[in-house]
């Protein structure tokens, strides 16, 4: 995972991930970025340099602050946790070859470019899914290609996520490990190798469980692709295993179980679902999900009756009531979700984008809308009649009053949206100017004489806004 001298010199600054302890700073990570470095940040510092060398020698050295330290609300001295993180940014010097940070020495890496494996719009208008591997070797890089290939045509296939593959943004990103396979930390079966992300089988002493470094993992996501919606780690590793955390997700890839296990775990960390199997316990003062309750009248009373579904005990804990007696992705490894999980689903990928209209646009008696994705349905009303369909309309003759484009999804896999995430207005005020049209009017244009005003919504952000005017036609 390190790299050579040539890929850094042109780098402007290297970002540092420093974690200290009792035993004082350690160099966790080391990445090239291409800006300015950052200020480091004021608070005690550790008396620890950074060193950085060239082959003659330390050419610069910087304080390395100690986060360890935190304020307190309100009159009360600092507190000074065990353990915390740093990041450090520090100007990379041309004939720099090494950070150092007291015994550890790092060649700061380059990070690998993010692959799109699907592109279908912009971050911040799509649900962006990121892929990391680990345990994949330089030479199994190609395999890793073809896991997250093959697992993402995997979730595509599957309901809801199939219906909006619009929606979707996948990357790839590729990042070697020194070693094939991850650590294993199972009882007496203690396997530790050396890998991009540092995961491991036997988290929380659960042989099945995989999990990895917090800080590498998030740490290349920005980097990579500030605005994810969902993060998996793929783990080179034949043993079946995986997690759902709520930052990333992590699965073994063997097919197609693992594709499975992929799926599940997304339905953690992308919809917020729980298991709906049991883990032998009851919990009484914790939170509950859209798919597990403890209530008398479950949260999906517009799915009782639908498809078996019900109310079954348990769900993750043995006080807690699940949607179905076992037709779910989220009991058991099968495709599908249960009715009130294929909900919740629709609902996760709407909460990830910006909205359902994309842009609208008024003017010279024509008004359009641009969809996020093709299966919307579009109503236009004017006044209190409907007049018309599709993303775009134009009025013959003016009548002054307000024009509505009404946007939804039709689907029949929601049945409560509290939010409001399915459905969306763009409102224009038309008028009609009291004037007729100009000397030379323009034959080719209807005899409108329209001016417009466009009501935004609330949702839209203040660039369009700002584009908020009174327009006159002709
Ligand atoms: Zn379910």
């Amino acid at each position: 995972m390190l790299f050579l001298l040539s890929s850094v010199v042109s780098a402007t600054s290297v970002r540092a991930l420093v974690s200290i302890d009792d035993e004082g700073a350690h160099l966790v990570d080391a990445v090239v970025v291409e800006q300015d470095p950052r200020a480091p940040r004021g608070g005690p510092g550790l008396g620890e340099f950074l060193f950085v060398d060239s082959a003659n020698g330390p050419v610069r050295f910087t304080e390395v602050p100690d986060p360890r330290h935190r304020s307190v609300v309100g009159e009360h001295d600092a507190v000074v946790l065990e353990r915390a993180h740093a990041l450090v940014w520090l100007e990379w010097p041309d004939d720099a070859r090494e950070l150092r940070l007291g015994e550890d020495t790092l060649v700061p890496r380059s990070p690998p470019p993010a692959e799109a494996v699907q592109e279908s719009g912009p971050t911040d208008e799509r649900l962006d899914m990121v892929f990391l591997g680990d345990g994949y070797t330089a030479d199994e890089l190609d395999t890793f290609a073809e896991d997250v290939d093959r697992i993402t045509e995997h979730m595509l296939s599957i309901e809801p996520y199939g219906a909006y593959p619009e929606v979707f943004n996948v990357w790839r990103v590729d990042q070697a490990s020194e070693d094939s396979g991850v650590s294993h930390y199972e009882g007496s079966s203690q396997v530790e190798r050396d890998t991009a992300y540092g995961c491991f089988y036997g988290c929380g002493g659960i042989s099945r469980l995989i999990c990895c470094d917090d800080d590498l993992v998030l740490n290349e996501v920005l980097d990579e692709v500030p605005g994810a919606d969902g993060v998996m780690v793929l783990i080179n590793d034949p043993m079946y295993g995986g997690a759902g955390g709520f930052e990333y997700a992590t699965s073994y890839t063997e097919d197609p179980t693992g594709s499975q296990v992929a799926v599940h775990e997304l339905g953690h960390s992308l919809v917020g679902l729980w298991d709906e199997y049991s883990y032998g316990q009851a919990w009484n003062q914790g939170p509950e999900a859209p798919n597990c309750t403890r209530e008398d009248e479950p949260p999906w009373t517009q799915w009782l009756g639908e498809d078996g579904v019900d109310a079954f005990v348990p769900c993750s804990y043995t006080n807690y009531e699940r949607p179905t007696e076992g037709d779910c992705m989220m009991n058991t490894l099968r495709d599908d979700y249960c009715p009130v999980c294929r909900e919740q689903a629709v609902l996760a990928i709407y909460g990830a984008l910006p909205g359902l209209v994309v842009d609208s646009w008024g003017g010279e008696g024509s008004f359009g809308v641009e969809l996020i994705h093709p299966d919307l349905d579009v109503t236009w009303t004017l006044g209190d009649e409907v007049v018309g369909s599709g993303t775009e309309i134009t009025l013959d003759p003016c009548v002054e009053t307000t024009l509505i484009a009404a946007v939804s999804d039709p689907t029949e896999w929601v049945r409560a949206d509290p939010d409001g995430l399915l459905s969306e207005e763009v409102t224009w005020s038309v008028e009609c100017s009291a004037v007729k049209p100009a000397p030379d009017p323009d034959p080719t244009k209807p005899d409108c004489g329209c001016a417009s005003t466009r009501t935004v919504p609330l949702l839209w952000g203040l660039a369009a806004l700002a584009a908020l005017v009174r327009r006159r036609l002709h």
